[in-house]
């Protein structure tokens, strides 16, 4: 998928678990979610051939997600003002969104490596599917108890990506 819908969806995968209890947090979660896909920065330095085994390979995998999780959580949680476990849970979960949509198209990830290197797939969305995108902006808030106290974090993104969402929302609630 695109960096655009991995940052929203990661945004909104933790902000509704609350793994993100602040804006500030799904933020962080947002750009977390955009790493898996820097596998691509290594991929010239491969052979032809493990070129397109490797991108959605050891990086798209829960094991690395836990790694990463848990280091780059050890050292985000001061700054994030949060125990070790809690910064570690949040950059997992924001990680694993990644993945998991990733696992909507049709390519698939190598969710299990290093195990094995088959790749799972649910093939239900194009790399690039505007369509989720604005899906995931507009249904958002929908899918959490407190759309209220909640959807006022996400709109400001919202302005950013899609400003006619914002509009929309207050058309609907109002
Ligand atoms: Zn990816």
């Amino acid at each position: 998928m695109d960096t655009l819908s991995h940052a929203c969806f990661s945004y909104l995968v933790c902000r509704t678990t609350r793994a993100a209890k602040s804006p500030r947090m799904g933020l962080v979660a947002a750009a977390t979610a955009v790493l898996p896909d820097l596998d691509f920065l290594i991929i010239p330095a491969l052979p032809d051939l493990a070129r397109f085994a490797f991108h959605r390979g050891p990086s798209h995998s829960l094991f690395i997600a836990l790694i990463i999780g848990f280091l780059l959580g050890g050292l985000l949680h001061r700054w994030l003002n949060l125990s070790w476990v809690r910064s570690s849970l949040l950059i997992t979960v924001a990680w694993i969104s990644h993945l998991l949509l990733d696992m909507c198209t049709g390519f698939g990830v190598a969710l299990l490596w290093p195990i094995t290197h088959a790749r799972f797939s649910f093939d239900l969305l194009f790399v690039v599917d505007l369509l989720a995108s604005l899906l995931e902006l507009e249904a958002g808030p929908e899918f959490t108890d407190h759309p209220k106290q909640w959807s006022p974090d996400l709109w400001p993104i919202c302005d950013v990506c899609f400003g006619h969402s914002q509009r929309h929302h207050k058309r609907l609630s109002s």
